[in-house]
This record gives structure tokens, sequence and C-alpha cells, in this order.
């Protein structure tokens, strides 16, 4: 693991130019001395809620909860983790990081690596630049042109081709300086059987697709034969120190940024594949170069999105490769969706013979990966009862594995009925392994919608909770870089926690009393900070709000930057929201409903008798509650009139 010196997070965070960082995912307008807004990078949406402090160089989003310092910002649109996002941005704003404590011998191998990594890299702009300059790789020209690529879709995949002659590639490294044993290492030579093992070049007459590692620096190559007696047709680099094949996504460095954002990594299993779909703008795609999936690479999917679409051709082959994937990526934290491509094509054929916007319908259109495998079982012939049972044999433990649910009930459903046997005793047959289903939850607390979010901002309940699941995946690698670094920030937050629908309501209840600071102040005065605040933030924001609620930004301490970062936050809200006294007013009373909510549910847990007593206030807070919404909503609806 590498260890940069304690100070690299200061010292790179000092660098980095916030407006400047941000501006490359989304557009900035100045909206205050320390505040640009614009539209927010982690969610769809129309009008700006997103918005940064260039001096404090945090993030927040208003639509989606998304938040965050700088680093942060890079691990998730870059789909890095921290120590990916440090070395990144040192890259890109010129700071070198110093490494701590590194033993001779890890220092020793660091850097043949690097000079390896050179090698190859070099390598790769020499392929590059004779796919685009040589007469003898006008064939490749044609044959790329053929599949429909544009020049500058090859040119962004660094696509290449390798000379047929036996010793370029040899013959130039040497005279760059590396050695015969780096040209060997880096994968780029064979050895000859004869003549005491004499070295020659690998790659010869193809085509050549450079593999990167996340940050783009070539690892390897996949090579495709152009002639036709050409063997073998894929020529990979051998796995050494810095190439494991089994591990690599082709395209995986270009996909991370759009993955992380669509929330979606579509596979396929080609080169060719890969480019056509990014030139036909769905830049979130990898390819696993063969039809098996392995777990190493399910793992890197995994990191790249939490939804993994399986674009495998729909032959026998790349059937089976789905159901292997499948059982890979049990137990993993994916959803796995199967896109169903029309037999005997590709991605690529298909971008070609149909156009792009086909192609990503077929994508938006993908199925869960278990219906997929139930109408694939039940696809097959089921004249006998014979075969009828063994698919039902088959079908039973997938459909078990699910929970009751409208698909669970629409595959059973679609069971029974190639099966030709009643739902209800599908439903039983499956039955007998499965337990019934855990009951449970927080007394009081109601399942699906929640009615208040028809308040004025309850719009911001929405976005992206299901994704931000808070299961810490993109965040901090332990023992890195940062730990020292961090001594001074206290201890190291959890990125992106997402706020409980609690929180949501009292931050909202904190902007709108910014919003309007003499009503605030009352009703701030009026507030328990232990009782109606369920977290630590939220209350201490409040506390310092009592005293600073016409001018927040103003008394800011310079030693609490979580503090500063909420209040930041809540004032550039409160100027952005339309407040009004009456939504003030609900707000404060639905702090109160779930106050007393929490309270109910902790006194139905202790069997306490005066549970009756909450209800009855309960109700009766309900109906004021209601009654101030309507009032809210009338004073908006006239408003807008
Ligand atoms: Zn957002």
């Amino acid at each position: 693991m590498t260890r940069y010196a304690s100070d690299s997070r200061d010292r790179v965070r000092d660098a980095v130019d916030m407006v400047d960082l941000v501006s490359k995912r989304t557009e900035l307008r100045r909206a205050g001395a320390d505040h640009y807004s614009g539209l927010c990078p982690f969610h769809d949406e129309r009008t700006p809620s997103f918005g940064i402090s260039p001096s404090k160089k945090v993030f927040h989003c208003f639509g989606c909860g998304q938040s965050g310092d700088l680093f942060d910002f890079v691990m998730e649109t870059e789909g890095l983790d921290f120590v990916a996002s440090l070395e990144g941005l040192a890259d890109r704003y010129g700071v070198t990081l110093e490494r701590e404590d590194e033993d001779p011998q890890a220092a020793e191998r660091r850097r043949s690596r690097e000079r390896l990594s050179e090698l190859l890299d070099r390598t790769a702009e020499y392929y590059a630049r004779y796919l685009w300059e040589s007469d003898e790789a006008s064939r490749a020209r044609a044959y790329l042109e053929e599949r429909g690529l544009e020049r500058e879709v090859l040119e962004r995949f660094r696509v290449g081709y390798a000379p047929s002659a036996w010793d370029k590639v040899i013959t130039g490294s040497l005279r760059r300086g590396f050695t015969a044993r780096e040209v060997w290492e880096a994968g780029l030579a064979s050895r000859s059987r004869q003549g005491a093992g004499r070295l020659y070049d690998r790659f010869r007459g193809r085509i050549m697709f450079p593999l990167s590692d996340r940050r783009g620096h070539v690892l390897g190559f996949g090579a495709r034969a152009l002639r036709l007696n050409q063997q073998p047709k894929y020529l990979n680099t051998a796995d050494n120190d810095v190439y494991h094949k089994g591990r690599q996504l082709f395209g995986a460095h270009l996909a991370r940024a759009e993955a992380a954002r669509a929330g979606t990594v579509v596979v396929v299993e080609g080169y060719t594949d890969v480019l056509a779909l990014h030139q036909a703008g769905m830049e979130n795609t990898v390819g696993i170069m063969g039809t098996a999936l392995t777990t190493e690479q399910i793992v890197e999917l995994s990191a790249l999105a939490p939804v993994v679409a399986l674009a495998l051709d729909a032959d026998g082959a790349g059937r089976e490769a789905m159901l292997r994937a499948a059982q890979t990526a049990r137990g993993k934290r994916i959803e796995l969706r199967v896109v169903a491509l029309p037999a005997g094509m590709d991605p690529a054929d298909l971008v070609r013979a149909r156009g792009a916007d086909e192609v990503r319908s077929l994508v938006e259109g993908s199925i869960p990966f278990v219906r997929f495998h139930v109408e694939q079982i039940l696809s097959g012939p089921l004249e006998s009862a014979e075969r009828r049972d063994a698919a039902l044999a088959e079908v039973s433990p997938v459909l078990a594995g699910l929970g009751p649910s409208v698909m669970r009930e629409e595959l059973i459903r679609l069971a029974a009925d190639r099966l030709d046997l009643s739902q209800g005793l599908v439903a039983s047959l499956l039955e007998g392994p499965r337990r019934a289903a855990t009951a449970g939850g927080v007394p009081g607390r109601r399942e699906g919608r929640d009615p208040r979010d028809g308040s004025a901002q309850g719009r911001h309940a929405r976005g992206r909770d299901s994704r931000d699941g808070g299961d810490g995946r993109d965040g901090p690698a332990q023992g890195l870089a940062g730990d020292a670094g961090d001594s001074s920030r206290g201890a190291p937050r959890t990125p992106r926690a997402p706020l409980s629908q609690a929180e949501r309501t009292e931050r909202t209840f904190l902007a709108l009393s910014i919003a309007l600071p003499d009503l605030g102040r009352e009703a701030l005065r009026r507030v328990d900070l232990e009782r109606h605040f369920t977290s630590e933030r939220t209350r201490r924001a409040a506390a310092y709000l009592r005293d600073h609620v016409a001018t927040p930004i103003d008394g800011l301490p310079g030693d609490d930057p979580d503090l500063a970062a909420t209040i930041t936050e809540l004032a550039v809200r409160a100027e952005r929201e339309p407040a009004l006294p009456a939504t003030l007013e609900a707000q404060q009373l639905d702090l109160e409903l779930r106050r007393l909510e929490r309270e109910i549910a902790k006194a139905s847990a202790d069997g306490r008798l005066d549970i009756t007593t909450l209800a009855e206030q309960r109700s009766e807070l309900k109906a004021r509650f209601d009654r101030a919404i309507d009032r809210a909503t009338e004073d908006v609806e006239e408003g807008s009139r």
C-alpha cells in the first residue's frame, strides 16, 4: 500500500482550484461571495440545486443530498478510491507527492514498475502513430472503418497497429535506453525456441488495443489478427508483474466517470463493441475480453457502479457466461441485469445496423438477471412431463431466492403458465425452503411514500437515497496517505452518509429559520435541541443559529469545518428557497410530529401505558400540521399567480 507523507492531503487541497475542478463536470455560476451554483452532476435536474464553496472546497446538492469535500467530489465523479483521487489531483494540479517510509526493496520495485509503465506507454504511442501513418496499416484502418469506428474514438482509446516486422519494438526500445530484459518483462517480446532464445516482437501485424489501469496508464495489450490465417485471432500480453488478464476490464478508465454518474456499467464482450458504444455516447461501457467473467472482474465492476448490465451475445456461449457471472456475483453488492441483444448480433453490429438510439433503448430496457434466467429455463421444449419436472426443479431455487415482490408473483405466473400448473401449486412448491417474511418494523412508520412529502420542501427527499446507501463502497481506503494528515480534522468522517428523512426535515427547518430570521429566532427558541434534533450536526447548527440566525456566515468559528459546512449549506439554501411564515410553521410542526413519533415508537417498545395519550397528541398535531401545509400551499400558489 502506497503511503504518502502526512501533509499530502493538505498540500493537494491547497493546490486545487475548486471552481476549475467542478467546472469540468458542470457549468458553474457565481451566486455569492463564496458560492457557485450549477446543475448537479450527481442527479438529473433542470434547475440548479448544486453548489460549492470555493474557499472551503466543499460541495453540496440540495436535490439529492450528495455532499463532501474536493476529494469526495473526485471519488464520486470518477469512481476512484481516496488514494487514486489524491494521486489524480496531485497530477492535475502539479503537486509532487512524497512517499513515506518506503523500504529500499519496495522503492526498487516501484522504480522498475515505473520504467515498465513508461516503456508500455511509449510503445502504445508508437503503435498508434503506426496505425495512422504507415502504409502497412492501411488494411487495419479499412477494417476499423468498416466496423463503423471513427478516428476520434480510436484515438481516445489509443488503438494502434503493430508492424509485421520482427523487431521494430525491440530495437526502438533499446535505442531509447530500455534493456532487453525490460522489453521482455513488459510483455512486448517473445523468445524463439531455436537460436538460444533470441527475443523478437510479440505483437506483429495486429491491431493493438491498449489495456490500462484506472488512471489510464498502459499495462498491456490485446491484439487482433488481421490476416485470415493468422493465429491466434486474439493475442494478449502474457500475465506478468504489471498485467493480469483476469483482472482487467477494457476501457474501465474511460468508462469510470460516466458509470459513476449513471449508476450503471454496461458490459460487452469485445474491444470493438466497447468502442462502438462509447462512440454512440454510451461511455459507461467496458469489455471483458472474452466470454468468461472472472471474480476479480466482478469486483472491479462493482467498484464502477452498483448496477451491471450484461450486453453479451445472446448465443449459447454468451448465455452460459451470464449464468456463470450470476454465480460469481452472488453475495456481491451488485445488481445484475441482462440486455436482450438480437441473436447473432454483437453490440458493434447493432450500432451499425440500427443506430445508437436503438442500442440505448435496448440497454435501458434491460431486465433483472433473475427474470432472464427464469425465462431461459422456461424457453426450452417442455412437452413431456419429465421435462416440465426438470424445468420446475431448475426454476424453484431461483424463485425461492426472491423475496415477496411483484416480480416474484409475475415469474410464478410465467412458470405456472409454461409448465401448465396452477399458480397456487407453483407458489406452494416454492414455500418449502422459504421462511415466512420477517415481520416487524417500527410502529407508526408507514410504508411507502410519506404523505408529508407533499410539503413545500418535500421534494428534497427524493433523489438517490437508494444509491448512496452509505455502504462505504468508495470510502477512503484504510492505511493511507490521509491517515496522519487527518489528525487536524478530527475523526475521519464517513463520506456522503445519506441524510435521514428526519435530518432533512431538521435542515429544512433551519434553512427556513435563516430565511425568516425574526420568526426563525422565535422558532429556534421554542425547539428543544435534544428532543427535536436527531443528529449532532443539526443539533449544533441549531444551537449556533440561536445567536446568529440573522448573520449566520459572519460569526462562523474558523476551527470547526463541519459546523461551517453545515451552516454555509443552510445559508445558501435559505436564499434559494421561497420562504413563507406558514412553511416555517409547518416545518416546526413537522419537527414536533417526528419527535412525537419517536417517542411513541419508544413507548411501544418499552410497553409503556401512556402510549394512547401520545397517540392522541399525535393526531391532534397531525391535524394542525395538515392545516399549516394547506396554508403554505395556498400561499405558494397565491405567490405564483
Ligand atoms: Zn444532486
